[in-house]
């Protein structure tokens, strides 16, 4: 298990004035976005591009999509932390996360300030130096499938490292 790092203070000011990050934030009720995705005739491997390569077709077909936002509320409410959502890839994603999280419970808003080390596992924020007596127990996470066929909950089981 490797450390994850820590979004800057100022990487999660600047993702809570990410118009993806405001937009999820409203749409992220809207639970019929599966089957709405622009995604959904597109092979899946455009969404998951191999290390360091660009994910510029997925972020713009991303950018046509009706359901971007509820897209993007889905993959920060379960962590995931790989692929192309709502328009946002992986690396963007980290501070959205700890944005999402604080927003959504304010009482992990303690654990996003503090300098300590995180994981992320199934979207939960936990202090490294307080494991294991505030580590949560993940959430469970219900078997799913994602617009184009991905199976989720495999991805959701393990901890999911910030820094992926
Ligand atoms: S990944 Fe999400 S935002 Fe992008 S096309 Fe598919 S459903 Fe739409």
């Amino acid at each position: 298990m490797t450390r994850a790092r820590i979004p800057r203070p100022q990487e999660v000011a600047a993702a809570r004035r990410d118009p993806r990050l405001v937009r999820a934030v409203t749409e992220r009720h809207d639970n019929a976005w599966r089957t709405k995705g622009v995604c959904q005739t597109v092979d899946p491997e455009t969404f998951f591009p191999v290390p360091m390569a660009p994910a510029d077709v997925a972020i713009e077909l991303c950018a046509r999509c009706p359901v971007a936002g509820a897209c993007l509320a889905w993959a920060l409410s379960v962590g995931d932390c790989h692929g192309v959502w709502g328009g946002t890839t992986a690396r963007e994603r980290r501070a959205m996360l700890v944005a999402w999280r604080t927003e959504e419970q304010p009482e992990e808003r303690q654990f996003a300030d503090c300098t300590s080390d995180l994981i992320v596992s199934a979207g939960e924020l936990v202090p490294q130096s307080r494991r294991p007596v505030t580590a949560r127990i993940p959430r469970q996470v219900e078997r799913t499938t994602q617009p184009f066929g991905k199976d989720t909950a495999l991805m959701t089981r393990e901890p999911i490292r910030a820094s992926c």
